[in-house]
């Protein structure tokens, strides 16, 4: 197989690169999904776009009410940014769980999420933070909430002169969260199930916003919107977690596959949930985070 590798320093000219439908393209950010399936034959590209020297895709800027986040972030820098570690701290706990320090020191945000599996472990937290992802091609930029980026496994609504240039996420006074994924080992696992929480609450507890984000029970990571309902308005505390767990399962189509069986799956989806709403609680209790502002 050969290909030739064009490396782009600038936005602008990786799509004039991408513009030329004539030849079969792939754009490459750390290479750990690409390289996997161009060793394996699954991809015979014509050319690569290396993005991995566009400088201006690796920051993580502060913006009004949140932050924008270059595709090119790894999951090292998540993992350890401290204002990513302040308010969307289950993004910086789902970087920190992905693969082996190898991949997280290569891997990217943009990557995680085109690559589209079901079992990307940043995607929970990122639909969990209600984030847009700015898709730019030389002909304009179109926004789109994460939420409606995932078509199905492998499949997300990126054309194929477009790429992902940003990714932002809005932070709510008084909002908490939390990520959590099994996996069948502690290090380079794929996850079974993967689940992140965010709750907005005031003083009392009481939830003005939900959002439970799944991976790995269906075709693509999914918001559990019936438990998200059913949590908002509500007064958070440790009675209300079964009724919770018995709208999540209404909610969740697990498969079977070689890692897991769909009832195994559930199983830990329900008891997943559980584990994170007792942290949660248990938290603010103890220490009363995050601090009213
Ligand atoms: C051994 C191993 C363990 C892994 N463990 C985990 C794990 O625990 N959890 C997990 O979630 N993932 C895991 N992965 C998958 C992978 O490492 C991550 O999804 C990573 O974030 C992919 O990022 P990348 O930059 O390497 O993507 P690449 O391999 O460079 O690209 C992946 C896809 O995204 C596209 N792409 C990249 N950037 C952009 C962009 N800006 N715009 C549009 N398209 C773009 C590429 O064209 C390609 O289709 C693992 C992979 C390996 C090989």
């Amino acid at each position: 197989m050969s290909f030739r590798t064009f490396s782009p320093r600038s936005e602008t000219e990786a799509l004039e690169l991408l513009n030329d439908q004539s030849e079969n393209i792939l754009p490459i950010a750390g290479g750990t999904n690409v390289l996997v399936d161009l060793n394996q034959r699954k991809l015979a590209p014509r050319v690569l776009v290396n993005l991995s020297r566009i400088e201006e895709w690796k920051q993580i800027e502060p913006i009004e009410g949140g932050l924008e986040i270059g595709p090119l972030v790894t999951h090292s820098e998540l993992e350890a940014n401290p204002l990513i570690i302040k308010s969307f701290v289950a993004l910086a706990m789902a970087a920190s769980v992905v693969g082996s320090p190898q991949i997280r020191n290569r891997g990217t945000l943009g990557g995680n999420l085109q690559s589209a599996s079901p079992a990307a472990d940043c995607v929970p937290p990122l639909l969990a933070f209600d984030a847009m992802l700015t898709l730019v091609s030389s002909s304009g930029k179109r926004e789109v909430r994460v939420s409606d980026f995932f078509l199905g496994v492998g499949k997300t609504l990126l054309r194929p002169n477009e790429l992902i240039s940003r990714i932002t996420v809005k932070n709510y006074p008084n909002q908490i969260s939390i990520f959590k994924k099994v996996g069948l080992r502690k290090a380079l696992a794929i996850s079974l199930v993967n689940l992140a929480v965010s709750l907005e609450l005031d003083e009392n507890n009481q939830c003005s916003k939900a959002r439970v984000a799944f991976g790995s029970v269906a075709p693509t990571p999914i918001r559990a919107k019936g438990a998200e309902t059913f949590l908002e308005g509500q007064i958070i505390n440790y009675d209300i977690i079964k009724d919770l767990t018995r709208i999540v399962e209404q909610e969740i189509s697990p498969i079977t596959d070689i890692r897991a069986t769909a009832t195994y799956r559930r199983y830990l989806a329900k008891e997943l949930l559980i584990e994170l709403m007792i942290n949660l609680i248990k938290n603010r209790e103890e220490h009363k985070w995050p601090k009213p502002s």
